[in-house]
């Protein structure tokens, strides 16, 4: 057995991964057997079948200042838009034709998406339809979001962008808290969210050692979905002259967290497709086992710029869905609309 093999076996069997020997595994040059042992524990776990997400990005308004993302507050070049609710409904009806049962719906932090609001919505998604129903709206009061869990929203995402305090606040303003973050984390398991954290990879400022900081919270946090690709820089954002992170770091950082965690739930991200032509089957290929594409609203996608150059995923109609299923089936893979919700290791298959 190889070194990078070694290594693996011994982070798998034990989940101890040194520093040492996660430097060595993210310094490969040639990365292939990462990739695969990884790739061999996700169809171990899931089969070959990769779960659909259906994105619904229902807001560009956000009241916050993330110093990385196109749609912060003090970004006054693009142009703000949020769904109503009968807009969002159609889209999950939309979403419920084409045979997806989980949507996801994100958005920036926008007061707008009152308790009463999305009270109102979920009672209706849950009334007509039997949907795993995922939010990624950023952080809200325990109050919130013990409420929104009584009335069916099953899952949360909610990345935690860097688990190093340091580096939180040179990607965040003052205003913003990190331990709120991280404690709103935990506070979604112990609601009995199937919770998802995750991080960029590639950030500015960021460290081998933060990221390896971001596995030991992982580890530590045991999520159930984990959400992370590079970072991509947007051009009305402080960070519009910082690098896009590297395609070569992500995937071996995807398969780090595969073995870390056999069975998350693991997207292979927009972003990665961003910024690389094949990036999400390189994911897949890594051993991720999700794709979330987008079957929102369009118009309101066209303003939903997080970064310069995101793909376009959008899934209309039965031809959209054949293009996709080609992709995969290229890479020996097939879509799975089940709602795949997380269970306990090699209950899936
Ligand atoms: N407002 C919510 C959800 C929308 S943003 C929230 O912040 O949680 C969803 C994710 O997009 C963020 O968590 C962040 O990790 C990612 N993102 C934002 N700007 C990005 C950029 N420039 N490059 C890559 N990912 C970015
Ligand atoms: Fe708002 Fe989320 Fe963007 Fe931060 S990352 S500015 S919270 S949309």
């Amino acid at each position: 057995m190889n070194k990078t093999l070694e290594i693996c076996e011994k982070f798998y069997k034990t989940k101890d991964l040194s520093f040492e020997d996660f430097k060595y595994l993210m310094d490969l040059e040639d990365y292939a057997d990462l990739n695969t042992y990884a790739r061999s524990l996700a169809v171990k776990n899931f089969g070959r079948k990769i779960y659909i997400r259906g994105l619904i990005e229902i807001s560009t308004y956000c009241k916050n200042n993330c110093f990385y993302c196109g749609l912060r507050a003090s970004n006054k070049n693009i142009e703000r838009t949020r769904l109503s609710k009968e807009e969002i409904l159609s889209r999950v009806a939309h979403a419920n034709s084409l045979g997806i049962k989980t949507i996801v719906l994100q958005g920036g932090e926008d007061d707008f998406y009152s308790l009463d609001f999305l009270e109102d919505l979920i009672g209706e998604i849950e009334d007509k339809y039997d949907l795993a129903l995922t939010l990624s709206l950023g952080e809200r009061s325990f109050e919130d979001l013990e409420a929104l869990k009584k009335l069916g929203a099953n899952r949360y995402l909610l990345r935690h962008e860097t688990s190093s305090r340091d580096h939180y606040y040179k990607l965040h303003p003052r205003s913003m808290d990190f331990d709120n973050r991280i404690k709103s984390l935990f506070k979604l398991k112990d609601l009995g969210y199937q919770t998802g954290c995750g991080m960029m990879v590639g950030s500015p400022f960021q460290t081998r050692e933060d990221l390896y900081r971001d596995l030991q919270f992982i580890l530590k946090l045991q999520p159930q979905m984990v959400g992370l690709g590079p970072f991509i820089p947007h051009h009305d954002t402080p960070f519009k002259d910082y690098p896009a992170g590297n395609l070569d770091d992500v995937l071996k950082i995807l398969s780090i967290v595969r073995i870390a965690k056999e069975n998350v739930l693991l997207p292979a991200t927009t972003a990665l497709g961003s910024i690389d032509d094949s990036g999400r089957e390189k994911g897949i290929l890594a051993g991720c086992n999700v794709l979330m594409p987008n079957i929102g609203d369009e118009k309101l996608r066209q303003n939903y710029k997080l970064y310069d150059n995101k793909i376009g995923t959008q899934v209309e109609n039965s031809d959209d869905f054949l293009d996709l299923e080609e992709k995969l089936k290229k890479i020996g893979y097939e879509i799975s609309l089940d709602r795949g919700d997380y269970k306990e290791e090699g209950k899936y298959v």
